[in-house]
């Protein structure tokens, strides 16, 4: 816990190091494939790398990216410092079309809350022919599901807030990178601005690390069961699941007043905001005012968690059906 440190040791003040973070960075730099930083929050994580690009330069994203780097991307446009082509990750044609004349791709896969995947090899072939850096977000497939240093993307960020701490109880952020050099330039902007975490959040995510492969296989055996079930309700107008881990969005049939009904109406399920927590939580995402348009009016973003599967399908079926047996008409 201590802030400063005898003179002359490894590390002189908190600010610059802390003998637990540096356990939480080896593991999960073991983990990603490179070597990790903490940051005080996933925000801050990005903040920091957003933070290097150059005035000027062109910046490519994804349009339904975590709102929160969106919004700094816009923030960034509207100083003028950058400027910011959103695009559609699905479409690898048009991203690696995009990427001409960029000096940063900034991918999240899946996407929060779409959950598109990018197909990140070409994307890095292309960013990487123009001069471009890449990070992927890989806070929804975590390292047991994807290792986007392994598919030479340069810079991996993480919320550690959502499965990587995994118990709803955390703040805290990464990056992991395998370039030396990247990573002498972020560890250098990390002392300086100062995003860095407390002793006790990284302790606690290092303690949630060591159960991640447990929770989220668990998690992910919830999802794909959840999935097949909801997939044949007729209060659900569309599930989107890439096939792994444990968010699930479904889109339903009556709309925003439907997915209110449903996100209030549960007892096992608990409306909140975030995800990637042992508890299963979801929430209506347009009832955040910033959720682009482009975002279902009635998509209801799903963290699974690792209760029983079907004390999870009775909580969600009772509403429902219900929705269904009060629906006009009917
Ligand atoms: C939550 C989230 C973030 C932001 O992380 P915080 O820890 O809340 O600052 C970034 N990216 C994704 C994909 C997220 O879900």
């Amino acid at each position: 816990m201590a802030s400063t440190y005898v003179a002359g040791g490894d590390v002189e003040y908190g600010r610059y190091g802390n003998p637990t973070w540096s356990a939480f960075e080896q593991a999960l730099g073991d983990l990603e494939g490179g070597r990790a930083l903490a940051f005080a929050s996933g925000l801050a994580a990005v903040a920091t790398v957003l933070d290097l690009v150059g005035h000027g330069t062109k910046v490519v994203a994804p349009r339904h990216a975590y709102n929160g780097s969106v919004m700094q991307l816009a923030d960034l446009e509207s100083r003028g410092r950058i400027t910011a082509e959103l695009v559609d990750v699905t479409d690898t044609d048009a991203v690696v079309a995009a990427c001409e004349g960029a000096s940063l791709v900034w991918l999240e896969s899946p996407t929060n809350p779409a959950l598109e995947v990018a197909d990140i090899p070409p994307i890095v072939a292309a960013a990487h022919a123009a001069g471009a850096y890449v990070v992927v977000d890989n806070t929804f497939a975590t390292p047991l599901l994807q290792q986007p240093l392994s598919l030479e993307a340069d810079i991996v960020v993480h919320s550690a807030t959502k499965f990587i701490a995994g118990h709803s109880d955390v703040l805290l952020g990464a990056l992991v990178t395998k370039d030396a050099e990247l990573f002498d330039v972020l560890k250098k902007r990390r002392d300086m601005i100062g995003a860095v975490p407390g002793p006790f959040e990284t302790w606690l995510a290092l303690r949630g690390l060591r159960t991640l492969h447990v929770r989220l296989e668990r998690a992910q055996a919830n999802a794909k069961e959840l999935v097949d079930r909801l997939t044949q309700h007729p209060a659900v107008a569309e599930v989107r699941y890439p096939g792994f881990g444990a968010i699930v969005s479904i889109v339903l049939e009556g709309g925003a007043l439907a997915a209110d009904l449903l996100t209030h109406k549960t007892t096992v399920w608990v409306h909140a905001t975030s995800l990637g927590g042992v508890e299963s939580t979801f929430e209506r995402r347009r009832r955040w005012k910033v959720e682009p348009a482009t975002i279902p009016d009635g998509l209801v973003r799903m963290s699974v968690g690792i209760e029983d599967v079907n004390d999870l399908w009775d909580d969600l079926a009772a509403v429902l059906d219900q929705l269904v047996a009060e629906r006009p008409g009917s």
